[in-house]
């Protein structure tokens, strides 16, 4: 920066800095608009069984499809509302949203579902709100078991607050909900909490899935995460399965179960329900 003024250049430093922060400054307004509104949306992405080959469930994800500028990827939209703390209200509406879109594909194929949805939960929310009571309310609204409900955590929600985040936690236990560990492996926590705490999945992150076929170490690394799930009677789920080769080997490695492009992207809610009446 003292040598970006030195010569001059802080003219042209300025305004990018404050046409970015202008950027994020609108965002944060449109995204605020957005969730009064209800202008978002949840897409659905199936969960498969590996040793079953079995839809078991589907991962809801926020998607926001902005008038002007047309869809926003979460890892844009995301971070701006936990800064903003808008991730309070936008994780409450998609906690109602998912459970809401369960109940009613079981009314639209005349019986409960054996199916369940995970629904992120960011660690910014987990501090900031009564997460255990919005998940209570929510179940009860649409009467929905809550052993159909997942909750996706990072490790970060540990990490920030060990206290408040292992009382959530039980609580979440005590609504019979299953509490699964995202993006497991790129975070911070320790081993430790891995035991102390309800958690009932680990999640592969993508980053060590995708292209694990060749790479010795990521095949190292996931085989480790297994074996330890497996030992504290944890089941996994690998994310960013592309290929059907992946499949096999992630099953054959005894991972419980997979997500990914083979299988299908996240979809549309109607889109969701077609897919799922296919493979009742
Ligand atoms: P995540 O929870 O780890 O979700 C998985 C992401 O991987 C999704 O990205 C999904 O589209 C993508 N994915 C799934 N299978 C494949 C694959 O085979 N290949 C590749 N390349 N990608 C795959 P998406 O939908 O863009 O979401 C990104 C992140 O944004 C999520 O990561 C999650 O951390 C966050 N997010 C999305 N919706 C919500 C929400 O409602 N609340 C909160 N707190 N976070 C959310
Ligand atoms: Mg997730
Ligand atoms: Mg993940
Ligand atoms: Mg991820």
């Amino acid at each position: 920066l003292k040598r970006a003024k030195q010569s001059g250049l802080e003219e042209i430093h300025q305004p990018g800095e404050a046409a970015c922060a202008r950027y994020r400054l609108d965002l944060e307004t449109e995204l605020r608009r957005a969730i009064a509104q209800e202008a978002l949306s949840l897409a659905f992405q199936p969960l498969i069984h590996l040793g079953r080959d079995q839809l078991v469930g589907f991962e809801a994800l926020a998607r926001w499809r902005h008038a002007e500028r047309g869809p926003i990827d979460p890892s844009e939209f995301i971070p701006v509302a936990e800064e903003t703390g808008l991730i309070v209200p936008l994780g409450r509406w998609a906690m109602n949203q998912a459970v809401a879109t369960l109940a009613a594909w079981d009314k639209a194929v005349g019986k409960s579902l054996p199916l369940s949805v995970s629904v992120n939960v960011s660690a910014i929310q987990l501090a900031r709100d009564d997460v255990p009571a919005l998940v209570a309310s929510a179940l009860a609204a649409h009467d929905v078991a809550g052993e159909r409900l997942t909750i996706e955590l990072t490790e970060s929600a540990i990490v920030q607050d060990p206290e408040r985040a292992t009382a959530a936690f039980r609580a979440l236990k005590a609504l019979d909900v299953r509490i699964a560990m995202d993006d497991f492996g790129t975070g911070y926590s320790s081993l430790s909490s891995l035991r102390r705490l309800p958690i009932d999945i680990l999640k592969i992150d993508r980053s060590f899935v995708t292209g694990m076929l060749g790479d010795r170490d990521k095949v190292a690394i996931v085989r480790a995460v297994l074996s330890l799930a497996d030992a504290l009677g944890k089941k996994t789920t690998a994310e960013g399965v592309e290929t059907a080769e992946l499949s096999h080997m992630l099953a054959a490695l005894g991972c419980t179960q997979g997500q990914g492009y083979l299988y299908a992207p996240p979809l549309p809610e109607a889109e969701a329900l077609a897919y799922l009446k296919a493979r009742l």
